[in-house]
């Protein structure tokens, strides 16, 4: 066991503080990453304040992690000492199961390790996440970063990054496709650059006048503000695919008009509220609502592998450890451009 430092949330809803906690020794297969940066996302809020019930604590968040690795166990061959590594969502499945033979852990039939407010595949060793300075984990969960993609700005795609390719792929987006990304936050900013990389025409619906330049600097052709009613006229009918980002409640009827016969809407975003949603907006035009959880090990790599071909990482504003509270607070007045990224060497001293 090795002692680590982390900021970690002592109860629910409490302000993150400085917490020491133990990782284990590198097993034969593991591999010990030494914590170079960790992608702040949303869903770190909404478990470090228990808006999912169930939370445990002391709870360290953070599963956008990009690291260096500094040992690596004798029958480890993935991943050598001093590669570049990452660790999203998952730290460990069964490996047994029939999703985890898919490449769908994150629906592995004992319900996976997640990488914090969870535990190992044992049921009793807690996980903590990337708001600390090592993480010690199996290789198979662990991520090559492709040479090229800059060490920050490729910590969101390992929760981000790869919530939102999933679903594109998920639904076929191919040149031409009309995507509309709802909320530009961390996910919906990745969801615009993907989306555009695999030849979507994008329309970005927010209700931050503001952010307008930005989505087309993003790679957006189309900018709505929802807040103005008359966006959902405008594009009635017009798009293939709607991806969902939003965290907090907001009618999925309205969007789920602006599909065109078949088209989906993906819903990603988690409202701590259920939302009603009428047979009519379903049943006219054969509308389809989806959702869509991460993503797979192997898609995953799929995805760092398509950004670093696409040069696509994620814009970053980068922090030091003792500001994340204030981060936890910019982040739910959507003032995020658009991931925070809290640069370990901070924790480090
Ligand atoms: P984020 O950076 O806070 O972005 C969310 C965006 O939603 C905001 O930037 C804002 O965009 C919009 N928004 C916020 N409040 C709104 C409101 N009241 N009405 C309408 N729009 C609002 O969060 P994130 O990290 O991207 O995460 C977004 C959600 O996805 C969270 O609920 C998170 O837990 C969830 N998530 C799901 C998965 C999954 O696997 N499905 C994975 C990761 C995260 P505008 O300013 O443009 O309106
Ligand atoms: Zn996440
Ligand atoms: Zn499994």
């Amino acid at each position: 066991m090795a002692k680590v430092h982390a900021w970690g949330a002592a109860g629910a809803g409490k302000p993150l503080a400085p917490i020491t906690i133990d990782r284990r020794e590198p097993g034969a297969r593991d591999v010990a990453i030494e914590i170079l940066f960790c992608g702040v996302c949303h869903s770190d809020i909404h478990q470090a304040r228990d808006e999912w019930s169930g939370a445990t604590f002391p709870m360290v968040p953070g599963h956008e992690i990009v690291g260096r690795v500094v040992r690596v166990g004798a029958a480890a061959s993935k991943l050598r000492v001093g590669d570049l590594a990452g660790v999203g969502c998952m730290v460990d499945s069964c490996r047994a199961c029939a999703p985890c033979g898919d490449g769908l852990e994150q629906f592995c039939a004992a319900g996976p390790a997640f990488t914090y407010n969870s535990t190992e595949m044992d049921r009793r060793t807690p996980t903590f996440g990337g708001y600390s300075t090592q993480i010690v984990v199996d290789e198979r969960y662990a991520l090559r970063i492709p040479d090229g993609l800059d060490p920050a700005g490729a910590a969101p795609l390992l929760c981000a990054g790869i919530t939102t390719y999933a679903p594109l792929r998920e639904w076929g987006c191919k040149p031409g496709d009309r995507v509309g990304v709802v909320g530009l936050g961390g996910l919906g900013h990745m969801a615009v650059k993907l989306a555009a990389s695999m030849g979507a025409a994008v329309t970005v619906l927010s209700t931050s006048g503001g952010k307008e330049a930005d989505a087309a600097r993003l790679g957006a052709t189309d900018f709505a503000v929802t807040r103005d009613g008359s966006a959902f006229t405008r594009l009635a009918g017009k798009l293939d695919l709607v991806i969902d980002t939003v965290s907090a409640a907001h009618d999925y009827n309205a969007y789920l008009g602006l599909l065109r016969p078949r088209g989906t809407m993906v819903v990603l975003g988690v409202p701590t509220q259920p939302t009603p949603v009428h047979a009519f907006s379903l049943i006219g035009g054969n509308r389809r609502l989806a959702g869509s959880l991460i993503g797979g090990i192997a898609q995953t790599q799929e995805m760092l592998d398509h950004c670093a071909a696409h040069g696509i990482v994620s814009d970053v504003e980068i922090i030091p450890i003792q500001q994340i509270n204030e981060a936890y607070e910019r982040v739910l007045q959507s003032d995020v451009r658009y991931r925070f990224v809290i640069d370990l060497a901070s924790l480090r001293g």
